[in-house]
C-alpha cells in the first residue's frame, strides 16, 4: 500500500492551528478546507489529461483537460469537511456518500448509508475521511467501493495513525493513502495522539 505524507510548510502551518484545542468550529472548518486543498492537490497530481483546443482572445491554442471521470466519496460526517476543497479543485467530480458511524465504546464502525455513482470501474475514486485511526471504517468503506468496481481507491486524510496505516496495508493493500500528517499512536479510546480530537465534533461544534 502506498502512503504519501504531504510535506509542505503550509501543511505544517494549517496543522498547527487545527490541532489547537482553542480553535473555534468556524475557524476549524476554514482550516480543514485549507488542509484538504493541499492534500487534494497532491493526490490529483497524476490524473490523466487529454488534448483539447480553445480560442484565447488572441488565437486558437492547444490545451490539456482532465481526461478521466473522478468520483469523490466523503465518509459521513467528518468527510464533509474535505468535500468543498475537493470540488474546488475538481469541479467536474461526481459525488457519492458513505455513512459510517463509530461506536464510542468499541470504536467499531457500522455502515448506515450508501449512495455512490454507478460504473466506478471507469473512474478514479477518492475516499475522503479526515482521521485514519484504527483503519476499521476506512477498510469498510474501501471494501464497499471495491465491491462497486472502484480499484484502486485513493484515501485522503488529514491525520493518520500508524495503526490505521498498518491495518490498511493488510486489509486493502491496493489503496493509496494521502495524508497531511502521520501521528504517533492511538490512545486506549482509539483517538489519534497527538491528533486534533474528534474531527466531526470540532467541525460541526457538537
Ligand atoms: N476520529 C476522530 O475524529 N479523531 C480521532 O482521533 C480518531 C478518530
Amino acid at each position: 500500500m502506498a502512503l504519501h505524507v504531504v510535506r509542505h510548510p503550509l501543511v505544517d502551518d494549517v496543522l498547527a492551528a487545527l490541532r489547537d484545542r482553542g480553535t473555534p468550529a468556524a475557524e476549524f472548518r476554514r482550516l480543514a478546507h485549507r488542509a484538504s486543498l493541499l492534500v487534494c492537490a497532491e493526490a490529483t497530481r497524476d490524473l490523466p489529461t487529454t488534448d483539447a483546443e480553445v480560442e484565447t482572445p488572441l488565437e486558437r491554442t492547444k490545451v490539456r483537460v482532465l481526461g478521466r471521470r473522478v468520483v469523490a466519496v466523503p465518509v459521513l460526517r467528518a468527510g464533509l469537511g474535505m468535500l468543498d476543497a475537493f470540488l474546488e479543485l475538481v469541479p467536474s467530480a461526481e459525488v457519492g456518500y458513505f455513512g459510517l458511524e463509530r461506536n464510542e465504546l468499541t470504536a467499531v464502525a457500522r455502515r448506515y448509508y450508501e449512495k455512490v455513482p454507478k460504473n466506478l470501474e471507469d473512474a478514479v475514486v477518492y475516499l475522503l475521511d479526515p482521521m485514519l485511526a484504527t483503519g476499521g471504517s476506512a477498510a469498510m468503506a474501501i471494501e464497499g467501493l471495491n465491491g462497486l468496481g472502484a480499484s484502486p481507491v485513493r484515501l485522503l486524510c488529514i491525520v493518520a495513525a500508524p495503526e490505521g496505516v498498518a491495518y490498511l496495508e493488510k486489509s486493502a493493500p491496493q489503496t493509496e493513502v494521502f495524508t497531511a500528517a502521520l501521528d504517533r499512536e492511538l490512545n486506549d479510546r482509539k483517538y489519534i495522539l497527538p491528533g486534533l480530537g474528534d474531527f466531526g465534533d470540532r467541525l460541526f461544534g457538537t
